[in-house]
């Protein structure tokens, strides 16, 4: 492993003047939290950063009201939003996605700010040696052509293919939520659904967010009807394992009728993607197994199959329907 500086800073306002920007190619300077995703890069040299800035004891942790919302500081660690009553009574898609994730020892180290800028698991970037986009710009997309099972049919473009690998974003974007961010310009917030941005043909461009800018926390508007939604995660193994296909699910209903539903898919975006088409198919319908499949099926109209991930859009619509289905099914008190 190449050598790095590590810092301490006194407060997350002095780690944004400490950091260096980190360029594409994985140099420069980066913030450490859990470091469960920037050190597992480091050893596998795909970041070689020169510093690491430690943030982690930093940033607010905890989740409470504020302002009408829920807010969730982004030192809040995986394990114990999951496990926080605002999240599983109130919101049970929020709590899911990240009991499905990672692992007891991860979910115990990893914070919510690193969580939603964890990078793509596709084995072209991780691999050094295999022409990546995003980790090499211009060097061009193995996956493309490659063993793309496990990458995006949707939000792709020819120079890039990754798959936004976390699941907690994916039901995060069922919600109006911004996104409290301190950076060398002062704090500002952005809408969650415009953190991330489409690959295009600027792969190694993940975000909106500037160099050295630190998320903080999270201001999230949940409805009140927010206690009917879920997060349905279909992978290889039942536990461990990243999703190949997933569905969050919110729902109001007046008895079999859908006043609103909002979907969010993970496994087959470049980015936490948002059915908005199918949603909008949704509203005011009678939830039948005819209607879900078709929502599932107008959320994958635009999508595109590279080969051996084609089975990746019959699945994703299943997965939709499988949602629709257990979130219909959810009373207050639990499932029927
Ligand atoms: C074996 C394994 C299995 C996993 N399985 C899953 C899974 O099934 N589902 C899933 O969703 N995730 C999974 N993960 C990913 C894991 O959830 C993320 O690695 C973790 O949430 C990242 O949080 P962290 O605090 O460790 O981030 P770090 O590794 O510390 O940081 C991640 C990135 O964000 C930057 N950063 C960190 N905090 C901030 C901040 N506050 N503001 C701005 N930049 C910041 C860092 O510089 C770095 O670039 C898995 C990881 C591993 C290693």
């Amino acid at each position: 492993m190449k050598s790095f500086a590590y810092q301490k800073p006194a407060s997350a306002q002095a780690a944004v003047g400490m950091v260096d920007p980190m360029s594409a190619a994985g140099q420069g300077g980066a913030f450490l939290a859990g470091g469960t995703t920037v050190l597992d890069l480091m050893k596998l040299h795909v970041l070689t950063p020169d510093s690491l800035t430690d943030v982690k004891t930093l940033l607010p942790a905890g989740i409470e009201e504020r302002d009408g919302a829920l807010y969730v500081g982004a030192g809040t660690t995986m394990a114990a939003a999951a496990e926080h009553p605002a999240f599983r009574d109130r919101a049970p898609a929020l709590s899911d996605a990240l009991w499905k994730a990672a692992s007891p020892q991860l979910r115990n180290v990893a914070t919510l700010g690193g969580n939603v800028l964890q990078r793509t698991r596709c084995p072209y970037f991780r691999d050094v040696a295999s022409a990546c986009n995003k980790r090499e710009p211009g060097s061009g997309c193995a996956a493309t052509e490659g063993v793309n099972r496990l990458l995006a049919v949707l939000g792709t473009s020819e120079d890039c293919i990754a798959t936004y690998a976390g699941d907690w974003a994916n039901a995060l974007i069922l919600f109006d939520t911004q996104v409290e961010v301190t950076g060398p310009e002062g704090d500002r917030t952005i809408a969650f659904e415009d953190l991330h941005t489409l690959p295009g043909d600027t792969p190694a461009v993940e975000t909106t967010l500037g160099d050295a800018d630190l998320i903080t926390g999270y201001l999230i508007d949940l409805p009140d009807w927010a206690w009917r939604s879920v997060y349905t995660k279909v992978r290889d193994r039942e536990s461990y394992a990243f999703a190949v296909a997933s569905a969050a699910v919110a729902l109001d209903m007046e008895e079999d009728t859908i006043r609103e539903a909002r979907i969010g898919l993970g496994g087959v975006a470049t980015v936490p993607w948002r059915a908005r088409a199918a949603e909008d198919y949704l509203a005011g319908k009678t939830l039948t197994e005819e209607t879900g499949l078709e929502a599932g099926r107008i959320a994958f109209a635009d999508a595109r199959g590279w080969g051996h991930n084609d089975f990746k859009i019959p699945l994703g619509q299943q997965t939709i329907l499988r949602g629709l289905m257990e979130a219909a099914a959810l009373t207050r008190e639990g499932t029927q």
